[in-house]
């Protein structure tokens, strides 16, 4: 039914913004490693890891690989389905039965379907994202998740291998700028340059099946969408509410790992002292 799911996306849109706002006693604190969400409060290891995401990713570390593609997005909106509180975040879903909606090129060897999409962010604009560069923290991120359909026969089979899953991850920055239609390709920067480096799922089970493409360029949006996310609740009726803010995995070592650029890395100049700055908000890896 085309034309259908997309004024939900508008309607979810809707039902962010306006939802109830949460009380004084409920609101966390301006302490980011105190606010973590439950989820990530506890220490979560995977024995052995040797790729776990996120990561910090240093502009001048990266390297140029002239052999990496452009990435070539292909979404057809009529694929979403629905959207759901999975208790941490909310998630955009979308029919992954046939390859109408996905992804090829970048790094990857096969071709990729949409899963789903989700975000991450924080109580305050300082932070909110999983990924850093040159450790700065963005407000949030999105997180477009796609599986291997080409040699897995499941979302939950190729979770389990090493090129199973290919996330795309786009920092949110905030502006006086609105968007409105809840397309996912409307939600990717139209700039092609992203680094890449294998990794793991940031939640439970943290599995090392992820080829990460993180977009340089962050996508703006409205101080008042962010808003919209803090005001989500984790939260059921009759309990005391608690906004779902803070959902983000804490940063993890980069041991062996290569972060490769699609572009010619040349070193940004950083606004003086905010290298120093950000570096002390890093946690002890
Ligand atoms: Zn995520």
């Amino acid at each position: 039914m085309p034309g259908v799911r997309a004024p939900a996306l508008a309607r979810l849109w809707h039902q962010l913004r306006s939802a109830r706002r949460c009380s004084l006693a409920a609101c966390p604190g301006r302490d980011r490693s105190a606010a973590l969400h439950p989820l990530w409060q506890s220490p979560l290891t995977i024995p052995g890891g040797t790729r776990q995401s996120p990561i910090n990713i240093q502009w001048r570390d990266s390297v140029y690989d002239p052999f990496l593609k452009p990435l070539t997005i292909s979404y057809d909106p009529t694929t979403c389905l629905h959207i759901w509180n999975n208790g941490y975040s909310f998630l955009v879903e979308f029919d992954d039965s046939t390859d109408r909606s996905v992804i090829v090129g970048g790094p990857l060897e096969n071709q990729y379907r949409l899963k789903q999409f989700h975000f991450h962010w924080g109580a305050i604009n300082d932070w909110g994202s999983e990924h850093t560069v040159d450790s700065k923290f963005y407000p949030a991120e999105l997180h477009l998740v796609h599986w291997n359909a080409v040699e897995y026969p499941s979302f939950e089979e190729a979770v389990m291998e090493g090129n199973g899953l290919a996330v795309i991850g786009v920092f949110l920055k905030d502006t006086v700028i609105e968007f409105d239609v809840f397309d996912p390709s409307c939600l990717i920067p139209s700039c092609p340059d992203y680094w890449t480096y294998a990794g793991s799922l940031t939640t439970p089970p943290l599995t090392e099946s992820v080829t990460w493409i993180i977009k340089k360029k962050p996508i703006e949006v409205d101080e008042d969408q962010l808003e919209a996310f803090r005001r989500l609740l984790f939260t059921s009726d009759g309990e005391e509410e608690k906004r779902m803010v803070d959902n983000f995995r804490p940063l993890q070592p980069l041991m062996d790992r290569t972060v490769r650029a699609s572009f010619q890395v040349r070193q940004r100049l950083p606004a003086r002292g905010q290298r120093q700055e950000r570096g002390a908000e890093l946690p002890l890896l």
